[in-house]
């Protein structure tokens, strides 16, 4: 029975968690610090490396909350979680109930908790910056909580509306379409995905590695969402295998486009096409999608004992940790700015300094040379300085004229960005879409130029987070929702 209450014990027990502790005394406790494998232990091997808070704690972390009057750390949440609450829930020991907060506005909340660059969101807003204070750890009590709720085998099915009879298409199945599917799925309809993989999950199966993000983890919220209702469809390529008037004739009213964006780009310097130089997409993909490096794996990839990745964000830091991980004595990490501005998560950057990659920031490489056999054996890099602020906010690199250096090296993994697949864009005839190849979609309702398709994540705005593929889906399905329930 709904407790119409609620939001009035809510009130209560925070006036009283508030009263039992001064903003003073919250505000001395020190921010709790992520246990951790050992760098020696972890680089040989795929275990993930951030261990997880424990209770003790978690509920200490959760004393540091001030419980803003005008929380502005829920503002720098793409799908504005209510951090306060679920905070609060886990202070005062209650965490099966932080989890329910968090599953109010979030599908995957034991992804987001770890792979969210949340110093650069909910916690770069958190009121303990202005009082020269680390802000509260919101990832990692998102992440305890999510986990609590996994591991307790607590996680209650959503409910469910009756099933409506309308058919739901959704193209690709990574954060944007789970997202999306679910919200579907909860309002009575009947979602099929369709991937064109053979494994569901988009990046993060084939790309975030297990070190960071475990599959368990993934296949979980997978298979809650199948447990609603939601049938996946794998290997199967829209815009190939079935086309936009098949899924039409095949009864679907309204279509989610959610297919990322999964072509790598490359510098287009010399030497580029050599054996050895290739993108970090192909190398993660082989390793964790194709079991590539497993001793009972057939799929072979290239290894090498001196290893440049170039790039300086996170798929740039997890092709460098996990040629580490691969037996790279030397994994050098080549990044045209300086650290500064690179975009990575800064626990991923601190990561792979502590397994032993070197940063070469402020160099750019120019050239790569082959010995006979056509095989990568040495990078030429341009030394680099910092200009004025350009497009992206971020000083440029400007080339020191001259200044180039040469160094061996018997693999590289080009890291420097992502663009959508055409495919499906292109094999839709009227969709609108950008000179990147990105669907055009209204930013409000997320619709396309076509009333039945709707597109989110990646594809509308090229690489970019889980979280915001989210925020997309989540969008998307209220608006078709709207379109729909108001056609019916
Ligand atoms: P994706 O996750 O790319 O999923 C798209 C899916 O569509 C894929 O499974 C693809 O196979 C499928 N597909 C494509 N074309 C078709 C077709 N024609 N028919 C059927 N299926 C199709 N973000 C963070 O927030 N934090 C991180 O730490 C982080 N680390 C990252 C590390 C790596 C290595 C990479 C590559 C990205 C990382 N990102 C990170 C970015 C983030 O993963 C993406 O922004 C996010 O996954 C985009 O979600 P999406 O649902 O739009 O697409
Ligand atoms: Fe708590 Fe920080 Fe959010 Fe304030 S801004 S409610 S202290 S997490």
């Amino acid at each position: 029975m709904k407790d119409n209450n609620i939001e009035g014990r809510n009130a209560e027990w925070r006036e009283n968690l508030r009263r039992s502790m001064t903003a003073k005394e919250r505000m001395k406790i020190p921010r709790v610090k992520m246990p951790e494998l050992k760098p020696e232990y972890r680089i040989k091997c795929n275990d993930e490396v951030n261990m997880g808070i424990t209770a003790e704690m978690a509920v200490l972390e959760a004393k540091r909350c001030l419980d803003c009057p005008n929380p502005q750390c829920v503002t720098g949440c793409p799908v504005s979680i209510n951090i306060p609450q679920f905070i609060k829930n886990i202070e005062r020991g209650n965490f099966a109930e932080a989890a329910a907060t968090l599953k109010e506005t979030s599908a995957l909340p034991a992804v987001c908790g770890r792979v969210c660059p949340q110093e650069k969101q909910c916690e770069s807003k958190c009121i303990h910056h202005k009082m020269n204070s680390e802000p509260v750890a919101i990832g990692y009590l998102e992440r305890f909580a999510a986990d609590y709720e996994r591991n307790s085998g607590s996680s209650s099915l959503p409910v469910v509306a009756d099933a409506n009879g309308i058919k739901i298409a959704v193209v690709g199945s990574g954060p944007a379409a789970l997202s999306f599917s679910g919200d579907m799925a909860k309002l009575g309809y009947e979602v099929t995905v369709y991937e064109a993989l053979h494994e569901i999950g988009g990046v993060l199966k084939y790309g975030i590695p297990e070190f960071r993000l475990p599959n368990t983890i993934v296949d979980h919220e997978i298979n809650g969402l199948k447990a609603i209702g939601v049938k996946f469809e794998t290997d199967i390529i829209i815009g190939k295998t079935l086309t936009y008037d098949d899924l039409h004739n095949m009864g679907y009213k309204g279509i989610f486009v959610a297919s990322g964006a999964g072509l790598p780009r490359f510098m287009n310097i010399p030497g580029e096409n050599l054996n050895g130089v290739m993108s970090s997409n192909e190398y993660l993909t082989r390793i964790n999608l194709m079991g590539a490096g497993k001793p009972d794996w057939d799929t072979p990839v290239l290894t090498g004992k001196n290893v440049a990745v170039i790039g300086g964000g996170n798929t740039a830091m997890d092709s460098v940790r996990t040629a580490r991980r691969m037996g790279a004595d030397r994994a050098i990490l080549v990044y045209r700015r300086s650290e500064e501005e690179m975009p990575a998560r800064i626990e991923e950057i601190k990561h792979a300094k502590e397994e032993g990659v070197e940063f070469l920031t402020l160099h750019n490489p120019v050239e790569y040379k082959g010995d006979e056999t056509g095989r990568v054996n040495l990078m030429r890099i341009q030394k680099m300085r910092l200009g004025e602020p350009d497009a992206s906010g971020r000083r440029s690199p400007i080339p020191i004229e001259g200044a180039i250096e040469e160094i061996p090296v018997d693999l590289v993994i080009v890291s420097v960005g992502v663009s959508p697949n055409p495919l499906v864009p292109k094999s839709i005839e009227g969709l609108e879409i950008s000179n990147r190849n990105t669907i055009m979609v209204d930013n409000n309702t997320m619709r396309s130029s076509i009333g039945d398709i709707y597109a989110g994540g990646d594809i509308v705005r090229g690489g970019a987070t889980v979280i915001l593929a989210m925020g997309d889906g989540r969008r998307a399905a209220a608006n078709m929702h709207e379109a729909l329930k108001n056609m019916h």
